[in-house]
């Protein structure tokens, strides 16, 4: 493409802005239709999802794990002696991040899109400026996805300065192992990163301010990985609020000083509407800098946004649905996003994955089904890989139709398809425990959690005439 500098405009098709796991999904599937399609990108391709989000801190995890059970190879007669070599840990963290986003540049490339580096803003309804450190040039477009995403957000007393204080890129891609963290957040981001360190031997506490950590899951889930957390080391400071660092570490509001080398402020992210010049295309942001789109997520006539943006749960494969969603729209075929499930995983230990209504939900919902927790302690798989705490839970409604699924164990990430599966499918108790599930795998337990909400428990007591609840 030319570059023009200056306010003559280029023209293009479809301008997508943002390239994470929503903007560069909606590009390569606009492509595909035939439009022809712009990416603006101020950092790099793959947004954060690929870059600072869920793929180096998978692979952190991933190192973690490895290390963790090597340590602990001992109660399986296995003696391994090493310490973890950090250059080597990052190493793996930079190889994945680049891989996969190399790969996503050949997509893009090779579907013919467009990607400019620059941030864009818009200067009229149906035109942006986007600026480089080269200069500036102009883009009028016939219709625009935004999928700018969002950022970490910061704590006035905490300002993040890269060395002390750091938020979750940060932490990810420390130079050297610090002796000792205290991680400001105890959601899924903070629960994942404490838990890697503290694997990789840093001596690491969770301060969160509500009463208990993953305060906004189910609590059932969230007490087996605090469990664990306290197994792992980490001190965890609930209903406790950071206030300010000090030499030594960091003050909370009770006074007391929780020593640490370094201080990671995970306590959610902000929405990136604020610098997009959103006056100019007639749209304001709502006060939590989200964007509220129809069903189709449509803006305007021609103005959609997706992902992190928008409202619901912040996630990469919720935003990519809905990337879907819009070029469907966009190109003029009937589009809505209304998932029934949008399913979360959370990559801590043992690992959670949760699908649809909680039983307290379903409950409050009057539903009046049921449900049936299985423990992992009674399954095979979990048993031989030493790993028995957790369960898995199945909630119905009253037509014994699948309505939540809430798993927490080891790899149960893995089953969040199939629990989307069985509840955007609609599968009734019936569907899912006809399903020859394998063995010896952790997927039975969803089987054996669907047997018993119907009345069938098969590997677990249950005194007769005792409801599934
Ligand atoms: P983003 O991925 O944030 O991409 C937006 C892009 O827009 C960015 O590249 C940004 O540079 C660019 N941009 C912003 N403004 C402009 C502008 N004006 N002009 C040009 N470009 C602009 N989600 C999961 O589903 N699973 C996980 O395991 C997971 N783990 C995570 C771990 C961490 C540590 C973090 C921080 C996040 C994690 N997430 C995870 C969340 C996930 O990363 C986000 O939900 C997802 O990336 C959102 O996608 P998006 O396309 O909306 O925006």
């Amino acid at each position: 493409m030319t570059v023009v500098v200056g306010e003559i405009p280029e023209s293009t098709g479809v301008l997508v802005v943002g390239a994470g796991p929503g903007g560069y999904v909606a590009a390569l599937r606009a492509a595909q239709a035939g439009r022809r399609v712009t990416l603006v990108e101020r950092d790099r391709v793959g947004g954060t999802c690929l870059n600072v989000g869920c793929i180096p801190s998978k692979a952190l995890i991933a190192v973690a794990d490895l290390y963790h059970r090597a340590a602990e190879g001992g109660r399986f007669g296995v003696h391994v002696a090493d310490r973890p070599d950090w250059a080597g840990v990052q190493d793996h963290l930079r190889r994945s991040v680049a891989e996969l986003t190399a790969g996503v540049g050949q997509l893009l490339d090779s579907a013919g899109v467009g990607v400019v580096t620059g941030t864009a803003r818009f200067v009229g309804p149906r035109r942006v400026a986007v600026h480089d450190e080269h200069g500036m040039r102009h883009l009028e477009f016939d219709d625009c996805i935004l999928a700018t995403g969002s950022r970490p957000a910061s704590l006035p007393s905490l300002p993040v300065d890269g060395v002390r204080v750091l938020d979750s890129t940060g932490a990810l891609f420390l130079a050297e192992r610090p002796a000792s963290v205290a991680v400001v957040g105890g959601g899924y981001i903070g629960v994942e990163l404490g838990t890697a360190l503290a694997k990789l031997g840093v001596s690491v506490t969770v301060v969160e301010r509500a009463e208990r950590i993953l305060p906004e899951l189910d609590a059932s889930l969230a007490a087996v990985v605090a469990r664990r957390l306290r197994a792992l080391g980490v001190t965890v400071r609930t209903g406790r609020s950071a206030d300010a660092p000090t030499a030594a570490g960091l003050v909370l509001d009770d006074g007391s000083v929780v020593e640490a080398e370094r201080i990671v402020v995970a306590v959610g992210r902000v929405p990136n509407s604020d610098d997009l010049g959103l006056e100019h295309a007639g749209v304001e942001p709502r006060p939590d800098g989200r964007l509220a789109v129809g069903p189709d997520r449509r803006l305007g006539r021609h103005l959609f946004a997706i992902g992190d943006l928008t409202d619901g749960p912040a996630l990469a494969h919720k935003a990519t649905a809905e990337a879907e969603v819009a070029v469907a729209a966009l190109c003029g075929e009937p589009a809505r996003f209304e998932p029934a499930a949008i399913p979360a995983v959370v990559f801590s230990d043992p690992e959670i994955a949760t699908v649809g209504l909680t039983r307290a939900q379903a409950d409050d919902a009057g539903l009046g089904g049921t449900a049936f927790r299985f423990p992992l302690g009674a399954n095979a798989r979990a048993r031989v890989a030493g790993e028995v705490a957790g369960h898995a839970e199945v909630v119905v409604d009253a037509a014994s139709t699948v309505v939540g699924v809430h798993l927490v164990g080891v790899h149960v990430s893995e089953l969040a398809g199939e629990a989307a599966l069985a509840i955007e499918m609609a599968a009734t108790l019936d569907d899912l425990t006809a399903v020859i599930h394998p063995h010896p795998t952790i997927s039975e337990a969803v089987l054996e959690a669907a047997l018993g909400a119907a009345g069938r428990p098969l590997h677990v007591h249950r005194r007769p005439g005792r409801p599934a609840r």
